[in-house]
């Protein structure tokens, strides 16, 4: 089955582009990458001691050329800026990472973070790496049970968060965190008294010194513990190790075709691997000035973002596009954003509609590329240089080897070698930001592995130019009559039609068919739903798709149910359709 926009194409002038792509040839650089030549382009520790994740992202630079540049510019939500060099980070980081040896915080203990995108969290990040704890950012929106269960399952030595967010969700679980040792909290309110039981982070960072050797350090000593967005289910601990920074590097050279001058916002929250791996560590590792902006999705300030710090590659995510869509291109259109140079998305597919509105928009496309909490980076991207198929999440980055496979009866996998063909997205294992387990679920681990190949629970197929294109996720796809028939596809086709801003689509079931194909349809402001709308909508979708694939059941909503890293949560749509339970929501964006 071909959707309807598989044949259009893209097309990159290589000799247009504004500065020369790190990836000029797709085959070439595919050919001749190695990881150990990847690892041997980064410093390594001092004396050969080995390789930290913080002491690529900083010091490295504070020590060299770059001390001056600015690392992090960060935007507060009430409009104030401040700007921290290579330097000033490295110095910061330093005075956390001697904060926590004088708590006596041991190399291996879990720090976790919970708190908005205020500086604190970046220099907190970058000095427990340093100290060689393992740091879990947690999202400040959560509320206390996921906070809580999250902090159980990761033994949390240390956690960092504001006199507000300590007061509101963490302080009634103190109790049931025995393992918990400090709290350091940062004041919401200047001269604020502090809650019971916490330090004072400003006090202790300020007396603290702003020199910290990083002791030796393994590539495979655990440095992130990362919780997957649950959009399955229940949330998983996934383990990286300090040897990530290898392929956070390789990815972003390669993925995002960072330069030296460039200035990079990932508009991700660190509370999701996105914000960390890409909206710390990456950047830092190219010594890139890397915004961050403390504010919650406007498009309006987005636009002024992206125009008024000279903003040229920016990361972002299909909801966040899909917003800035409701509102049309014309905002778009009248500022310059003059910099601006390399659009990314990653999270969710990324709708053909989405990747032409960037051409709209910004005269750029939008490059999907498609990762996982558990693959710790980018693992199958469209680059600069390669022509795009809108809706395709591209293909696999120069070291990663991916396959088609389907899982056979005695636990192996059969490779699916024919273009065309659906099949589970498969790694070959190996690349350096692999998660190494599944905190305290070492079965669950050891399951989405068959020999060589690291089982992805995607599903995909590949087509004869070698570009992977996403069907669903295995436990989203619906099978309906004999067909398989994956979301995405079906959501893009109600994508194309004006009236619409945003599809959900699920499975029902059905005793004839097997599953129906239902839809939950959120329309654009100006669009009211009505019987004329659905039966204009079916027949729209019916006529791109073909009956068999078409929805049998349209339901308006005025929003989907959303994770807070922004994807479609079907398994809540399927499950509020058919009255089941609703499962864990830990991840649940309130409101919908
Ligand atoms: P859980 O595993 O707990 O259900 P999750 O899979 O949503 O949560 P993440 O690791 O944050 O948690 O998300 C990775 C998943 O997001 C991928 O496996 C894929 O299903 C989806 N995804 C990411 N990028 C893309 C993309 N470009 N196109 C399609 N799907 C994507
Ligand atoms: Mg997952």
């Amino acid at each position: 089955m071909t959707p309807p926009d598989e044949d259009s194409l893209i097309r990159k002038d290589v000799s247009a582009l504004p500065v020369p792509p790190n990836l000029a040839d797709y085959e070439q650089a595919r050919a001749s990458f190695r990881w150990p030549a990847a690892a041997r382009a980064l410093s390594g520790l001092p004396g050969g001691s080995g390789l930290n994740i913080a002491h690529e992202a900083v010091d490295r630079h504070a020590q060299g050329a770059r001390a001056t540049h600015v690392a992090l510019r960060w935007l507060g939500k009430d409009g104030s800026q401040r700007d921290f060099s290579y330097a000033g980070l490295a110095a910061w980081s330093a005075r956390f990472a001697n904060v926590l040896d004088a708590l006596g915080v041991q190399r291996g203990d879990r720090v976790f973070l919970l708190a908005g995108r205020i500086p604190e969290l970046y220099m907190a990040v970058l000095g427990a790496l340093k100290h060689r704890c393992v740091v879990s950012p947690l999202f400040a929106a959560f509320g206390p049970e996921p906070i809580f269960t999250r902090m159980s399952i990761g033994a949390a030595a240390v956690l960092v968060t504001t006199t507000g967010l300590y007061r509101r969700k963490v302080s009634a679980l103190r109790e049931r965190l025995p393992q918990l040792r400090h709290v350091l909290v940062v004041r919401e309110e200047a001269g604020e008294p502090l809650p019971v039981g916490t330090l004072d982070l400003a006090a202790l960072l300020e007396d603290a010194a702003p020199q910290y050797r990083i002791g030796p350090t393994r590539p495979d000593d655990p440095a992130l513990l990362h919780f997957t967005s649950g959009t399955t289910g229940k949330p998983k601990g996934a383990i990286h190790v300090h040897e990530a920074v290898v392929a956070h590097h390789a990815t972003g050279a390669l993925a995002l075709d960072f330069h030296p001058e460039d200035v990079f916002w990932c508009t991700a929250d660190p509370g999701w691997v996105t914000g960390t791996s890409y909206g710390i560590v990456a950047p830092l590792v190219h010594g890139l000035t890397l915004i961050v902006d403390e504010a919650d999705f406007d498009a309006e300030r987005w636009y002024d973002i992206l125009g008024r710090e000279a903003v040229s590659v920016w990361y972002t995510a299909p909801t966040a596009v899909r917003m800035m869509m409701k509102g049309g291109a014309a905002s778009a259109r009248n500022r310059t954003f003059a910099r601006l140079r390399f659009i990314a998305s990653v999270g969710e597919p990324l709708n053909p509609q989405a990747v032409t509105w960037g051409l709209e928009a910004f005269g750029l496309p939008i490059h999907d590329n498609w990762w996982q909490t558990e693959t710790g980076g980018i693992m199958i991207a469209n680059f600069a240089a390669m022509d795009i198929r809108p809706g395709s999440m591209g293909k696999p980055l120069p070291g990663i080897e991916a396959a088609l496979v389907r899982r056979t009866a005695d636990g192996g996998v059969a490779l699916l070698a024919e273009p065309g063909v659906e099949g589970e997205l498969a790694l070959r294992r190996g690349w350096p930001s692999m998660f190494r387990g599944y905190l305290g679920e070492e079965e669950r681990y050891l399951k989405c592995f068959a020999g060589e190949w690291y089982l992805t629970g995607d599903l995909a197929r590949r087509d004869a130019e070698g570009y992977y294109w996403f069907v669903g996720r295995a436990d989203d796809v619906i099978k309906s009559s004999g067909h398989l028939i994956g979301p995405f596809e079906v959501e893009s086709a109600f994508m194309a039609h004006p009236a619409v801003a945003e599809a959900g689509v699920i499975g029902k079931p059905d005793p004839v068919a097997g599953e129906i194909v239902k839809a939950f349809v959120a329309l654009k402001p100006g669009h009211a739903p009505g019987e004329a709308l659905r039966r204009d909508l079916l027949a729209f979708v019916r006529k791109r798709l073909g009956t068999a694939v078409a929805p049998k059941e349209i339901d308006f909503v005025a929003a989907l149910p959303k994770t807070r890293s922004g994807k479609i949560l079907r398994r809540l749509l399927k499950a509020r359709e058919l009255g089941l339970p609703e499962g864990d929501l830990s991840t649940l964006e309130p409101g919908a």
